[in-house]
């Protein structure tokens, strides 16, 4: 399965993914600036999320 994760929208750079191998769990993350997604309970939900802007800034 292959997840395509958009553009950061504030940035425009890559995003990428971190999974917790132990129990999936997934959050989705700008590689420039300080936006990510919310934890998820599945990379699925996490590239959605991402993908329609249920984003955060939290560390900006
Ligand atoms: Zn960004």
């Amino acid at each position: 399965m292959s997840e395509k994760l958009k553009p950061c929208p504030f940035c425009g750079s890559k995003a990428y993914l971190i999974v917790n191998k132990k129990n999936g769990k997934a959050v989705a993350l700008c590689r420039k600036c300080p936006t990510e997604t919310n934890i998820f309970p599945n990379i699925r939900k996490a590239v959605e999320a991402w993908n329609n802007g249920l984003i955060n800034r939290t560390r900006g």
